[in-house]
């Protein structure tokens, strides 16, 4: 290998809700979890993960723009299988052996992954089966699934684990780092910005907000980062990486267009908002790999969209 070129390259997650993606995220990038810029023009997905070795970088990409509540999951998929086939040197399709045992009893695979699977064939890249959560379920009836699946589609390798025990996850790990061609280290460990992951953090919130409401919400809806505070832990970590840090507390602000929405948006008693505010707050713990600190406000803005000031705030791009 040349000098400074490691393994390295970019994994895309594609799988339902509730598969198991951000527990899986979580089990693997373990302590050396960090966030960094998204990679620069080439992607339309975000980073959500980097998992910093010495000899390796693996840096796991998201598409949160899709997390629509209008979009039907077959297409939600699907979109998240173009931006995965697209920007990804390595594909893992993650599936939930419980669910899919006790809907399917697991002799076919489902028509959304099949559809994924098809699209996949055009493709040249190397696709990992992760079948999750096989701590809930006897291990005999997993190999029904896995013979359905590797009769459907040339698996670079079909690998069963619990992402909430960490079953088997180093050894996907260690399967994924041999599967990436050589590169550089993309993101220097120290070069987390502030920057990116306050927008990243908003985007998250964001996310959840057009989750969990409905109908004009989205549309209408902005979220800037007022505050974001990092408190750092005594001890430095290691000297390479500097100070680890203890936890984040975030102020963010919503800003909606109209009265009713902004009833809308804080639910209640305040219910629509807490469930917001906690729902984000747990993806935005995956994110920065420390406990966190969440306040939501929601402010009325008529004419938002109209204010320069507000908008270059938000972090929209103005072209004069
Ligand atoms: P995502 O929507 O794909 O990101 O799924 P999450 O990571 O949020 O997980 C959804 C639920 O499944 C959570 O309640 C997890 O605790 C649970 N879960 C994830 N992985 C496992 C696993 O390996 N075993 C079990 N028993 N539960 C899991
Ligand atoms: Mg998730």
């Amino acid at each position: 290998m040349e000098e400074n070129m490691i393994h390295s390259g970019f994994v895309s997650l594609i799988g339902r809700p509730n598969v198991g993606k951000s527990t899986l995220l979580n089990k693997m990038a373990g302590i050396r979890l960090a966030i960094t810029s998204p990679k620069a023009q080439t992607t339309r997905q975000i980073v959500r993960a980097v998992l910093d070795e010495k000899d390796s970088q693996i840096i796991f990409l998201d598409s949160p723009g899709l997390h629509k509540p209008r979009t039907k999951l077959g297409e939600f998929m699907m979109a998240q299988a173009t931006l995965a086939l697209s920007d990804a040197d390595v594909i893992l399709l993650l599936v939930d052996a419980e669910a899919s045992i006790r809907h399917h009893a697991m002799r076919q695979v489902p028509v959304i992954e099949a559809n994924i699977l098809e699209k996949c064939e055009k493709m040249d890249k190397p696709v990992i089966l992760v079948i999750n959560k096989v701590d809930q379920v006897v291990k005999q009836n997993v190999l029904p699934m896995i013979e359905a699946y590797s009769q459907r589609f040339k698996f670079e390798a079909i690998v069963p684990v619990s992402a909430l025990s960490g079953d088997g996850v180093d050894r996907l790990s260690a399967l994924i780092r041999s599967l990436l061609p050589e590169g550089p280290r993309y993101y220097p460990a120290d070069s987390l910005t502030d920057q990116t992951e306050r927008s990243i953090t908003a985007e998250l919130i964001r996310e959840q907000i057009l989750m969990l409401t409905h109908e004009e919400i989205p549309h209408g809806t902005a979220v800037e980062i007022e505050s974001f505070e990092e408190t750092l832990k005594g001890e430095p970590l290691d000297e390479e990486h500097g100070h680890d840090r203890d936890f984040v507390s975030i102020s963010a602000l919503v800003y909606c267009d109209r009265d009713t929405h902004k009833g809308i948006l804080i639910g209640k008693q305040g219910s629509m908002l807490k469930r917001i505010g906690s729902r984000a707050r747990q993806e935005i713990e995956t994110l920065l790999g420390c406990k966190v600190y969440l306040e939501i406000h929601v402010k009325v803005r008529e004419d938002w969209r109209n204010r320069r000031g507000i908008l270059k705030n938000l972090g929209y791009n103005l072209k004069d």
